[in-house]
């Protein structure tokens, strides 16, 4: 067989969290919580099976989780989404995201992503014939050139994909920086796809700057979310997508031949937990209260670390531990010798670009981050 896709290997994910399993390391490498799923969450599933709810969900989804979805929306950002016509239950945010890009990308296309990207976005646009075009954010603030994206739009760009908060550069976009995505996004006539599904992961105050709350982006943007990051349950693989009733009748025209639904008994515990909001108000004080205890053990055993405004990552740059290693080289000494996974940032770009630096996973349980901690501390 000639492969279709000779330059994709297996993800970074699975190789670090492989060397993890394989040396015994502690693993902050592949973001997921080490910590239980909500004992009413998981009984909800039960309960639904017993209830009967074991065949065919409705293919956009059980009525009533997009009808919790909205109600989510209404309640944590003002904002009024139709569950109807405007919402899609997917097999993750990664399904989400995949159907988005085939429901908008002819062969020839191009679609821009921003590096660090998260590593599904180019693949899923390669599949389609279409070109990913790259504009490099760099360290330490990873703030985005809005004059840089600009220029790199040619007669051919159909789609820009943003990650808001971005995993792995933890930076979260203010509302200037949906004004001019959206300026850029109008004057061009682009669609945009925002993977959101670190939404209710933002600190130190921040709040989350959706394109559904803003005007012009709403009208032409896909929003993605992953009930795997806000109920700690990233192996129940469901997230959805929120666009316009024209883009979402689009994206379901792939949807229902993609995986027609999902799974209908995780579907209603889902619309059962979500429906209190005290079940995802308060994410992002657990979550700055992981970011916080993990950050001085690394600062101590000798990183310095950038800022992170959200996502459950921290980035570190390990140079004045070892100057002489690239990031993969560092991250794979570091789970061999010291017993803690990390993933290499270079992994993000696809010129394998090296800044020093590693990004560590914090949805832990608390004895997990004190364990890798003080495996950590005889670096110092
Ligand atoms: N987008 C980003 C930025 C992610 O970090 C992840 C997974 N961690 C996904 C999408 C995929 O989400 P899911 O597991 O729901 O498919
Ligand atoms: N999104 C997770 C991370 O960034 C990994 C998901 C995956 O393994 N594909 O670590």
């Amino acid at each position: 067989l000639q492969s279709k896709f000779p330059d994709l290997g297996l993800t970074i994910f699975s190789r670090m969290s492989a060397l993890a399993q394989e040396t015994g390391a502690i693993n902050l490498s592949q973001g997921f919580p080490d910590f239980a799923v909500d004992a009413d969450l998981q009984a909800g599933v039960t309960q639904a099976m017993a209830a009967g709810h074991n065949q065919y969900a409705p293919m956009p989804g059980l009525p009533a989780l997009r009808a919790a979805i909205a109600a989510k929306f209404a309640s944590a950002y003002g904002l009024a989404v139709d569950a109807n016509s405007e919402i899609t239950v997917t097999a993750g945010a990664t399904q989400a995201l995949y159907t988005a890009i085939a429901a908008v990308l002819r062969a020839g296309d191009e679609a821009l992503i921003l590096e660090p990207a998260y590593d599904s976005y180019a693949p899923a646009i390669v599949a389609q014939g279409a070109l990913p075009v790259r504009v490099a954010l760099a360290p330490p603030s990873f703030a985005v050139d809005w004059d840089a994206v600009a220029a790199a739009i040619t007669p051919r760009t159909r789609l820009i994909i943003v990650n808001n908060p971005n995993n792995p550069a933890t930076s979260v976009f203010s509302r200037a920086d949906l004004d001019a995505l959206a300026a850029i996004a109008e004057r061009h006539d682009l669609l945009v796809l925002s993977d959101e599904v670190y939404e209710h992961l933002v600190f130190d105050g921040r709040q989350h700057a959706s394109v559904l709350s803003h005007a012009g982006l709403r009208a032409r943007s896909f929003a993605v979310y992953s009930f795997g990051k806000t109920f700690h349950a990233t192996g129940w693989k469901i997230g959805y997508c929120v666009a316009t009733p024209e883009l979402t009748a689009e994206f379901r025209k792939l949807h229902q031949y993609l995986v027609f639904s999902v799974s209908t008994p995780m579907q209603a515990a889902l619309a059962q937990h979500l429906a209190e909001p005290t079940h995802w108000q308060g994410l992002a004080g657990f979550y700055q209260a992981k970011r916080d205890r993990l950050a001085p053990g690394l600062e101590a055993a000798g990183f310095r670390l950038l800022p992170s405004a959200g996502t459950y990552f921290q980035l570190a740059d390990y140079r004045a531990i070892r100057p002489d290693l690239g990031e993969l080289a560092f991250a794979e000494w570091l789970t061999r010798e010291y017993g803690v996974a990390s993933i290499p940032v270079s992994a993000f770009y696809a010129d394998g670009r090296d800044h020093g630096l590693v990004r560590f996973c914090f949805a832990k349980r608390e004895d997990t981050l004190d364990a890798a901690i003080a495996k950590l501390g005889r670096l110092a």
